[in-house]
C-alpha cells in the first residue's frame, strides 16, 4: 500500500477529550472517529486490525468446534417477552419503533435469537452438540461510554451459544470456550487471566477473562502464577474431554477474582509475595446457564429414549473492539502504539528518505515488491515529507519493522532495518533486510 494514495488521517495534537492512551492513540494514528457518543466510525488503519483480531478470533472459535453464523443487529421485541428479558434488561436496550408501530430493538446480545433459530430446526439429540456464533456489532446504551471503543455503546461482539443434552455435555461445551479462549488472547498478544466472576439468579458457572492494565474498569486480585502459564497449543483435542478438563482444572487452580466475587480471606491464604491486587479489562466472558432460555423458551430435543429434554445452554463472549483498544493499552511507549506481529494494521513500513531520487525509489520498490510477495502487508511510504515526519507516523502508528531508505546508507549499499518493540537499529543490504524481517 503507497501511503500517497492511502486514507490515514493522522492528529498532530494529542485530543483533549481523549483520557486513556489507547483512546489517544487510536484518535491520533487516524484509526477511529467518533460520530456520536460512543459510537464510533473505523477508519482504514483500525478496521485492518479489527479485521486481523477477527480472523484470529474466527480460527480458534472453529478450532474449537463452534461454527460461523450471521443473525441480524435489529430483533423484534416480542422475542425477548419470551425469555422475560424485554422489561428486565432495562435502560441499555436501545427500543426502535419500525413504520408498523412494531416494537424492534438493537441487539445487545443474542441468546434468545438464537434459542428461536435452534427450536426451528433441531429435533434429535442425535444433532447435538451445536456451538453456533457470530461476530457483529451490538447495542448498548452505556450511562457512561467512554475511553472510545473501550466502553462505546455500538461494539463488537463474537458471541458464541452451546447446546448440549446434559449438563456433563454442557461443561464440555464450556471448557471448549474456555481454551479457544486461552488461545485466541494469547494469539493476540495478550496475558488474559480466567477470573470467577458472578453467574446471576440461575447458577451455572461463569469465568470474566481479564487482562491487567493500570487504566481498567475491574479492580481484579489473582496469584502471579498466572502471569506465567503457558498457553495450551494448537494441536489441543478438543474432543478428548478429560483433557480439556485437566486445562480448566490447570488455569483456575490459582486465586483469582474480580471484586464482585473477592473472597478476601481466601486471598490472604495466597503467599503475600504471590499476590497480585490490580486493575483489568474484560475482555471475555463465558457462561454456562444451563436451561434459563432454553425452559422458557421451549428449546426441546427428542432423546435417546424418545423423551423431550430441554437442551443445556451456554453463551461464550468477546469484544473484538475493545481489544483493539485493550492490545493499545498493553503495548504502546511514549512516541506510539507497538503492534504484536499478529494484529499490526501492516507488518512492515518502508520510508523512502528521499523521494524523486531515482536510487531510493528503486529500491523501496523492490523491498516492497518482495516483501509483499513473501505474504507481508507493507505500507510504502513514499509521501514527499521530511525524514522526521516519516519516523515520527511509522513510530506513532507502531508497525513491528520499519526499513528507511536514505542516499546516504544507500551510498555505501545499505538500508536501515528497525524493530518498533526494542528499538533495536541494524544497517543490511537490501536483500539482508527481507531476508531479516520475513
Ligand atoms: P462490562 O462489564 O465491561 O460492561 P459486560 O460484562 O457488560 O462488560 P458481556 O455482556 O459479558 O459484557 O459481553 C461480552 C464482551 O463484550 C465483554 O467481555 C467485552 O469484551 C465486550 N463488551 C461489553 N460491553 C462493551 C462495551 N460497552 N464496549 C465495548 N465492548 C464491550
Ligand atoms: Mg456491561
Ligand atoms: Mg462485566
Ligand atoms: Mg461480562
Amino acid at each position: 500500500m503507497r501511503l500517497s494514495r492511502y486514507f490515514l488521517p493522522i492528529l498532530r495534537e494529542t485530543p483533549k477529550e481523549a483520557e486513556i492512551v489507547s483512546h489517544r492513540l487510536m484518535l491520533r494514528a487516524g484509526m477511529i472517529r467518533q460520530e456520536s457518543a460512543g459510537i464510533y466510525a473505523w477508519l482504514p488503519l483500525g478496521l485492518r486490525v479489527l479485521n486481523k483480531i477477527n480472523a484470529i478470533i474466527r480460527e480458534e472459535q472453529t478450532r474449537a468446534g463452534a461454527i460461523e453464523c450471521l443473525m441480524p443487529t435489529i430483533q423484534p421485541a416480542d422475542l425477548w417477552r419470551e425469555s422475560g428479558r424485554y422489561d428486565a434488561y432495562g435502560k441499555e436496550m436501545l427500543r426502535i419503533a419500525d413504520r408498523h408501530d412494531r416494537e424492534m430493538l438493537y441487539g445487545p446480545t443474542n441468546e434468545e435469537m438464537i434459542t428461536e433459530i435452534f427450536r426451528a430446526y433441531v429435533r434429535s439429540y442425535k444433532d447435538l452438540p451445536l456451538n453456533l456464533f457470530h461476530i457483529q456489532w451490538k447495542f448498548r446504551d452505556e450511562v457512561r461510554p467512554r475511553f472510545g471503543v473501550m466502553r462505546s455503546r455500538e461494539f463488537l461482539m463474537k458471541d458464541a451459544y452451546s447446546f448440549d443434552l446434559t449438563a456433563e455435555a454442557g461443561r464440555h461445551s464450556y471448557n471448549k470456550m474456555f481454551v479457544a479462549y486461552l488461545r485466541t488472547f494469547a494469539r493476540l498478544g495478550l496475558t488474559a487471566i480466567p477470573m470467577a466472576a458472578e453467574s446471576g439468579p440461575i447458577g451455572g458457572n461463569s469465568h470474566e477473562f481479564i487482562i491487567l492494565a493500570s487504566t481498567g474498569e475491574s479492580e481484579v486480585f489473582c496469584h502471579r502464577d498466572f502471569l506465567s502459564f503457558a498457553p495450551p497449543p494448537a494441536s489441543v483435542d478438543f474432543d478428548d474431554a478429560a483433557g480439556l478438563q485437566g486445562i480448566v482444572d490447570k488455569w483456575t487452580s490459582r486465586y483469582a477474582a474480580t471484586s464482585e466475587m473477592h473472597d478476601a480471606a481466601a486471598f490472604a491464604a495466597v503467599p503475600e509475595d504471590a499476590r497480585v491486587a490490580a486493575r483489568g479489562i474484560e475482555v471475555g466472558h463465558i457462561f454456562y446457564f444451563g436451561t434459563k432460555y432454553s425452559e422458557p423458551m421451549r428449546a426441546v430435543v427428542n432423546g435417546p429414549d424418545g423423551k423431550e429434554v430441554v437442551v443445556q445452554m451456554g453463551s461464550y463472549g468477546i469484544g473484538p473492539s475493545r481489544l483493539a483498544a485493550a492490545i493499545i493499552e498493553a503495548g504502546h511507549d511514549d512516541n506510539g502504539v507497538i503492534w504484536p506481529e499478529s494484529v499490526a494494521p501492516f507488518h512492515v513500513g518502508v520510508a523512502d528518505l528521499k523521494v524523486g531520487d531515482p536510487a531510493t525509489g528503486k529500491v523501496c520498490a523492490d523491498l516492497v515488491e518482495q516483501l509483499e510477495n513473501a505474504g507481508l502487508d507493507v505500507l510504502h511510504d513514499d509521501r514527499d515529507e521530511r525524514p522526521g515526519a516519516k519516523f515520527a507516523t511509522l513510530d506513532l502508528i507502531g508497525l513491528p519493522w520499519q526499513v528507511l531508505v536514505g542516499p546516504k546508507g544507500l551510498a555505501e549499499g545499505r538500508v536501515e532495518v528497525k524493530q518498533r518493540r526494542t528499538g533495536e537499529r541494524e544497517l543490511l543490504a537490501p536483500q539482508d533486510a527481507v531476508t531479516r524481517i520475513v
